[in-house]
C-alpha cells in the first residue's frame, strides 16, 4: 500500500541515491553512510513503511512523542536513536530505549543520564552510546556545547561507566544555499579530528551525525556518518503537493 499522496518508497530511492553520489563524489565508500530516519510527527503506519523499505533507523526528537512509538515498534531489524534536546528530569524515561542518543548537550546532562541508567546499565551490562552535540555556529538559539568547551566536557565524561561517547553531531543554521553550511560541517570533522589527535580515554570520534533533508549531501561530502533525514522522505515533494 502507498501512503497515501506521500510516495515514502519513490522518496526513500531518491535520497539513498542522493546519499550514495555524494559518498561518491568524496571518494568515500557509501557503507559509511548511515541514513536516520526522522520521524516526529510521523504515524506508526507510515514508519512501518519505511520499514518495509529498508529503512534500520529511526530518530525521535521528543521524549513524550517517542515513548508510545518506541513501545509499538521495536525488533532485531530496527533501532531508535534520540535527537532531540533531553531534558535532565526526563533522563530516567530514555533508560534503554535509544540505542544512540545524539544530543548530549552540556556535562550536567550527560552525568543525569549516567545516574538515571547505572542500574540498567548494571543489570543488562549495557553501556548507552552517545554524541556530544556541538554548537558549532555559536547561535544562541542553538543547543550545544561551544567548541572550545567539547575537551572540557569530553575529560568530565572520561568517569562515565555507562555512557560511551561515539562522536560529536551538530545543527547548523538553515541556510537556503546548501552550500553556505558546508563551513560548519567542515569545523566540526577539524574537531572531531583534533580530539582523535589529542586521544581522550574512552572517547571514539567514529561517528559524525550532520546533514538534515536540505543539507544532507554537503554534509557527507564533509564527513558525515549519520544524516538526519525527516522531511525529504516523509513529506509530499513539490510536484506531487
Ligand atoms: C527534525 C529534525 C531533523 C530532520 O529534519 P528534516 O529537515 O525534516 O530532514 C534532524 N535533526 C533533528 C535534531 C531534528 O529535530
Amino acid at each position: 500500500m502507498s501512503g497515501g499522496l506521500v510516495n515514502i518508497r519513490a522518496n526513500l530511492e531518491e535520497v539513498s541515491q542522493r546519499i550514495k553520489l555524494a559518498a561518491l563524489r568524496a571518494g568515500r565508500s557509501p557503507e559509511e553512510v548511515r541514513l536516520v530516519a526522522i520521524t516526529k510527527t510521523v504515524s506508526v503506519a507510515a514508519i512501518r513503511e519505511a520499514m518495509a523499505c529498508g529503512v534500520r533507523i529511526f530518530g525521535e526528537s521528543r521524549v513524550q512523542e517517542a515513548l508510545p512509538k518506541t513501545q509499538e515498534l521495536q525488533g532485531d531489524n530496527m533501532s531508535w536513536h534520540f535527537v532531540g534536546h533531553l531534558q535532565t528530569n526526563k533522563t530516567k524515561q530514555v533508560v534503554g530505549l535509544f540505542d544512540l542518543i545524539h544530543s548530549v548537550d552540556s556535562l550536567k546532562l550527560a552525568m543525569a543520564l549516567e545516574a538515571a541508567m547505572g542500574a540498567w546499565s548494571g543489570k543488562t551490562g549495557s553501556r548507552q552510546k552517545v554524541l556530544v552535540q556541538v554548537n558549532i555556529s555559536g547561535e544562541e538559539s542553538k543547543s550545544g556545547v561551544s567548541p572550545e568547551e567539547v575537551g572540557v566536557m569530553l575529560k568530565g565524561m572520561a568517569k562515565c561507566k555507562v555512557l560511551s561517547v561515539v562522536g560529536l553531531m551538530t545543527l547548523p543554521p538553515r541556510f537556503d544555499d546548501p552550500g553556505d553550511s558546508r563551513p560548519f560541517f567542515r569545523a566540526l570533522q577539524e574537531l572531531a579530528r583534533s580530539i582523535e589527535k589529542v586521544g581522550i580515554d574512552g572517547v571514539s570520534m567514529r561517528e559524525l551525525s550532520m546533514g538534515m533533508s536540505g543539507d544532507y549531501e554537503v554534509a557527507i561530502e564533509e564527513g558525515a556518518t549519520l544524516v538526519r533525514i525527516g522531511n525529504a522522505i516523509f513529506e509530499r515533494r513539490n510536484s506531487e503537493k
